[in-house]
């Protein structure tokens, strides 16, 4: 079990997406076509290939990278990406390839790979900031106008629009990452007639792919043999593999209730056929697709196994998550001080995060915080006075992310402002207007790190309702007061600390 550091991701205030373009407005894929030198190298020699444990799981490491602009504002949102990478688990179940969270998150504010206009500029961005050892996909608003792209030997990129939770873009370009090729390789860019004979060969177009990727890769143009429907040259034709069929379509297609294209095509010899879309690397609507064919599953196996063996581990996956956490403070709508106000949720067996999510809407419209974090709590910062917050949990972990929110609990917050400005060695305590199950947060001097101190509570006629002794271990100390058990009224919290004594005023409300 690898340790996380303390992690909190301030995603930040996100607006609606609405200024994003929508998956119908983007070009389905901008992987330059071609041929990947492993892929012709198993088709050489399958036999070399052969996996002794076919049924193994083969875990593999993904670095996701999410991008933001220059302020911080647009990130794909924590819940977004659980939803994406849940997708991409399930489009991958059949092939037993796993794929898990490697590392950290990692956050990069550039407003220019952000919403990038060319694939050069992805290619920079991936240099930059790829990690060695994992599948690195990149997370922005726009990629080079596609839905995603996979670049050889850097990285996938995909854009907001095409990853939503029934969206297979990402599945796509995983797929092209581990060697496949589309099924209609040679057709990219170029627009099949049923009116006009069909050609014997193609050449890839690379010029179609925003006329700067062959300046990149400097590939001599290469040409496809054109894939009969009688399957007598699959071997050669094509992606060169024999169990996906022939497919002329090489933009987003619809397809009937057997996935088939409605668009009938015509091979060299006349033979008539329809595409099938339920191949995840075929230009077919999202919900038509459902699956790889079984040689590519052999092939992105042996892809993995042999050429990417480092992104590949033997750890123990982490456990599945049932059910959500409960929330525990504030909720029914209690009243809530305005700063220092705490949120706490009961742990969930093998979630080691959170996602956070408050709003003052109900239905999360507009979220003033959506953070993760791997503890049960998160202390807010100031709240608007007078106003009603819902608030509602995610767990998750590395392995395990096709969880759901907790239902939502609501609290107010309070009119009054309840705290005060450090006194003069830097101490103070708030919220001082308390409600039931609200954590007190003491703010202490350096002086006071790893000194213990006794901190007690008298109510209004000097009787003590509660002691306890703290270790002060940082800065900043939360004081779980069972107030909830309290009359409401006037109380004085008394500190004894090496130095002397500090008290406050303390109200609790009902
Ligand atoms: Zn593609």
């Amino acid at each position: 079990m690898r340790f996380f550091p303390l992690l909190a991701l301030l995603m930040g205030f996100f607006p609606a997406l609405a200024q994003e373009p929508g998956k119908h407005e983007l070009a389905p894929c901008g992987t330059p076509p071609g041929l990947d030198p492993f892929l012709l190298e198993y088709l050489a020699y399958p036999e070399q290939f052969v996996e002794e444990r076919s049924s193994d799981t083969l875990k593999l490491g993904v670095q996701i990278h999410l991008l933001a602009r220059d302020n911080g504002t647009g990130r794909f949102s924590p819940g977004q990406l659980l939803d994406a990478f849940c997708r991409l688990n399930l489009d991958f179940a059949d092939t037993r390839i796993r794929l898990y969270f490697k590392n950290e998150w990692n956050l990069i504010n550039n407003t220019g790979w952000y919403q990038h206009q060319t694939i050069p500029q992805g290619i920079d961005m991936m240099l930059t900031n790829n990690v060695e050892g994992a599948l690195n996909s990149y997370f922005a608003a726009n990629v080079a106008g596609n839905c995603g792209y996979n670049l050889p030997y850097a990285g996938v990129a995909m854009s907001h629009g095409c990853s939503g939770p029934n969206d297979h873009t990402w599945a796509h370009e995983v797929g092209h990452n581990l060697s496949l090729p589309h099924p209609f390789i040679g057709w990219e860019g170029k627009v099949y007639s049923f009116a006009n004979p069909t050609p014997d060969t193609l050449t890839y177009d690379y010029t179609y792919f925003h006329d700067t990727i062959d300046t990149q890769i400097p590939a001599p143009l290469d040409t496809a043999l054109v894939e009969y429907v009688d399957g007598s040259n699959c071997a050669i034709a094509a992606d060169l593999i024999c169990d996906t069929k022939p497919d002329y379509l090489s933009y987003r297609w619809d397809c009937d209730n057997q996935g088939k294209s409605l668009v009938q095509q015509k091979d060299p010899t006349g033979a008539t056929f329809f595409s099938d879309g339920t191949l995840f690397m075929s230009y077919s609507f999202d919900k038509c697709a459902n699956r790889f064919s079984d040689e590519q599953i052999t092939i992105m196996r042996a892809a993995l196994l042999n050429k990417k063996p480092d992104w590949l581990t033997d750890e123990q996956p982490q456990g599945d998550i049932e059910g959500t956490p409960t929330l525990l403070a504030p909720i029914g709508g209690q009243l809530s001080p305005t700063v220092g106000t705490v949120l706490q949720w009961s742990s969930v067996p093998n979630a080691t995060r959170y996602v956070v999510q408050m709003s003052r809407f109900s239905n999360f419209s507009i979220r003033e915080l959506d953070v993760v974090t791997s503890d049960t709590t998160w202390a807010l910062g100031n709240l608007v006075a007078n106003q009603n917050y819902y608030w509602r949990v995610r767990p998750f972990n590395d392995w395990y992310v096709c969880t759901t929110l907790s239902p939502s609990a609501t609290f107010k917050s309070a009119v009054v402002v309840s705290t005060s400005a450090p006194d003069a060695e830097g101490w103070r305590c708030y919220p001082t207007l308390l409600t039931a199950g609200q954590p007190l947060t003491m703010e202490t001097p350096v002086g006071w790190l790893h000194h213990s101190v006794q901190c007690s509570v008298y109510d209004a006629m000097g009787r003590m309702v509660w002691q306890s002794n703290q270790l002060v271990g940082s800065d900043r100390t939360l004081l779980h007061l069972p107030s909830a058990s309290w009359a409401a009224g006037t109380y004085r919290l008394v500190v004894l600390h090496e130095g002397g004594v500090k008290t406050v005023p303390l109200v609790v409300a009902r």
